[in-house]
């Protein structure tokens, strides 16, 4: 069975979607069966992986809204074991009308399931706000996955964040975790990337992975040739950066496993 991981933080433009491309990619091409679900109305992880948002076939829109199944809207992707739930911009519309659903928080999980056992990671790219999508996620989740910009005020709001996935799991999944903290576009010249780098390291210890994501202009460039870095560009210190995360989250992955047999 699949782990799902959400991928979330409220702020915007801090690497969400970057790492959900990547890191999905970075784990297929170690063997993984990987399944990234588009959860964003932006549709940023759609483009970022060559597919187009405004199409009108059925995405993860029609599948929360039960009007698909969600396999009828996965795509399959060049890497191999990759794989794409589509977002398209109507999704926004959906923040609304889940509203007088029943279960509204739950309708992700009950849509995942039936797939969970056709992949090793389902990786959720969350929108930048606490509404009914990402609680959505967080409630579908086992685990989430949040990426923090080595940037002024990276830790606000990590607070709120925080508060969120308490109340998530006191209320629709006890079972949520936090996998880790991912520091990504540090750039080694200035030396406010290293001070919050330490002033996170500091504040949330070991759940903050070793791996730090670089600021690299490839890393950037790659999703308007909708391609993860992996392809885009497989040497490049993005490419083996999401390598090592992956490495590394594979790692935790089985020590939990370890953990419990
Ligand atoms: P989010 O999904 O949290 O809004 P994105 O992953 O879309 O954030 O990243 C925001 C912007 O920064 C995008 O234009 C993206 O290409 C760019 N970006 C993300 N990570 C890096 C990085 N490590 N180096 C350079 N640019 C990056
Ligand atoms: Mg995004």
């Amino acid at each position: 069975m699949a782990r799902v991981y959400a991928i979330a933080n409220q702020k915007g433009g801090v690497g969400k979607t970057t790492t959900a491309i990547n890191l999905g990619a970075a784990l297929a091409e170690q063997g993984c069966r990987v399944l990234v679900v588009d959860f964003d109305p932006q549709a940023n992880a759609t483009s970022g992986l060559g597919r187009n948002p405004h199409q009108e076939a059925p995405s993860i829109y029609e599948a929360l809204l039960d009007q698909v199944p969600l396999e009828a809207v996965i795509v399959p992707l060049a890497l191999p074991r990759l794989a794409l739930a589509p977002a398209a911009l109507r999704l926004a519309g959906a923040e609304v009308e889940l509203v007088g659903l029943l279960a509204r928080e739950q309708r992700l999980r009950r849509i995942l399931r039936p797939v969970l056992g056709a992949y090793d990671y389902v990786l959720i790219d969350c929108p930048p706000s606490l509404g009914l999508l990402t609680v959505n996620a967080l409630t579908a989740a086992d685990g989430i996955l949040i990426p923090v910009q080595c940037e002024y005020l990276a830790l606000e709001g990590l607070g709120q964040l925080i508060r969120t996935i308490d109340l998530i799991r006191d209320n629709l999944n006890p079972s949520l975790r936090i996998v880790g903290l991912v520091l990504t576009m540090f750039d080694a010249r200035t030396n406010l990337a290293q001070q919050v780098v330490d002033e996170v390291r500091r504040h949330f210890g070991a759940l903050v992975f070793e791996t730090v994501i670089p600021r690299t202009v490839r890393l950037s460039e790659a999703p308007s040739f909708g391609q993860p870095i992996l392809q885009y560009d497989a040497h490049s210190r993005g490419a083996q950066a999401y390598r090592s995360l992956a490495g590394e989250l594979l790692a935790r992955d089985r020590g939990r496993e370890g953990g419990t047999a």
